[in-house]
């Protein structure tokens, strides 16, 4: 729909999405080459599997059954070793899991691997280890820049291998990710953004960031039942994560991920014990970046409305209303509107929102 009337525009620039879509293949590792059990994890129960690393056979059929679903207009098709400490692993295995994943490099199918790896194995002499493969793209589990946090967590590592990791990968010319963590015990809101401006400061190519959640058979899990740990409640971690990604927006660095990836078990409960998961955490926290900028249009149009339109790109409306309409009901209740249409046009970029106001 196209509207003629006038219109007062965000100020603001709203999350743009990227045209550039990569199709990742992920083959889990859980706990693959990890030194011990980090407080929040247990990947056994996320990935549903018991091997530290699925057979030759079983990464091939992983890979095939995935691309099945490969479209062209996703690229580049990488193969990611996930769920488990990539460089930690023993050299054999490493170079078993990289032989099965570029036998689909050279036949052309798919054009580069990846992996998550903490950031105190990655050191000169593993990284010799990936000689001659086609490894893209190297994900730094940091967690937190906070040395207590981290020690709380019991990740055995510190921020100072964090930057060292990333600058080694980054000399080598790896595209380099680094995954964060909010709601991790010891931590709060400013030690999270403090965490995240010290990983900005990296340059890293793209970040991920995960709230915290209790996971059954966890450290966390025990903690929580002797309520010595306080997941952040969904709201809150929206909020925060929100934060983060408009300071990494601001510095021009990818947010590719914010929530942990939903699985069956994670959706139905069975292993998640409480914490700020949501199938859509990601949308929630566009919605609420929507959300905010359209509360600074209407407190900026410096009057009371019985009804309003906001304009935005359509793909972008479901954006704009929020989950279960959400935004619609609090911005209703917040500036006491009767009524409130979201409209597409076709012709407003996707990162622009406007208020269709009477002439
Ligand atoms: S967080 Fe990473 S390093 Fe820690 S146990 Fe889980 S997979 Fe291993």
């Amino acid at each position: 729909m196209r509207h003629e009337k006038p219109s007062i525009s965000s100020p603001s620039m709203l999350p743009v999405e990227s045209p550039v879509k990569p199709f990742i293949i992920p083959v889990f590792i859980p706990h693959a080459g990890c030194p011990h059990q980090c407080v929040f994890c247990n990947q056994k129960a996320i990935t549903r599997s018991e091997a530290q690393a699925p057979s030759t056979v079983q990464i091939e059929a992983t890979i095939r059954s995935y691309l099945k679903y490969l479209t062209p207009s996703r690229k580049p098709v990488q193969i990611a070793f996930f769920g488990g400490n990539f460089l930690g692993i023993g050299r054999r295995e490493i170079l078993r899991l990289l032989d099965a994943a570029t036998t689909f490099v050279r036949e052309g199918i798919v054009d580069g691997i990846r992996f998550s790896t903490r950031p105190d194995t990655l050191t000169k002499d593993r990284l010799e280890i990936l000689h001659g493969f086609p490894v893209s793209t190297i994900e730094i589990g940091a967690q937190s820049m906070n040395d207590a946090v981290l020690a709380m967590s019991q990740r055995g590592h510190t921020a100072q291998h964090t930057a060292c990791a990333v600058h080694l990968a980054k000399d080598r010319g790896y595209e380099v990710g680094i995954q964060m963590m909010v709601g991790l015990p010891g931590d709060d809101d400013a030690g999270a953004i403090s965490t995240g401006r010290q990983i900005a400061a990296l340059c890293p190519d793209f970040v991920r960031i995960y709230p915290a959640v209790v996971l059954e058979h966890s450290l966390l899990a025990d903690w929580y039942s002797k309520g010595q740990y306080t997941p952040l409640s969904l709201s809150a971690g929206v909020s925060l994560v929100k934060r983060l990604y408009l300071m990494f927006q601001e510095r021009s660095i990818p947010v590719i991920r914010m929530g942990l990836q939903a699985t069956v078990d994670l959706e139905n409960g069975s292993i998640l014990l409480a914490g700020p998961f949501h199938p859509a955490f990601g949308h929630m926290v566009i919605a609420e970046i929507y959300r905010d900028r359209a509360i600074e249009l209407l407190e900026s149009s410096g009057r009371a409305w019985d009804a309003v339109t906001l304009c935005v790109h359509p793909k972008r409306i479901s954006t704009m209303r929020g989950l279960k309409n959400e935004n619609i009901h609090y911005l209703k209740n917040r500036f006491d509107i009767r009524h409130i249409e979201v409209i597409g046009d076709p012709l407003m970029s996707d990162h622009h929102l406007s208020l269709v106001v009477d002439s």
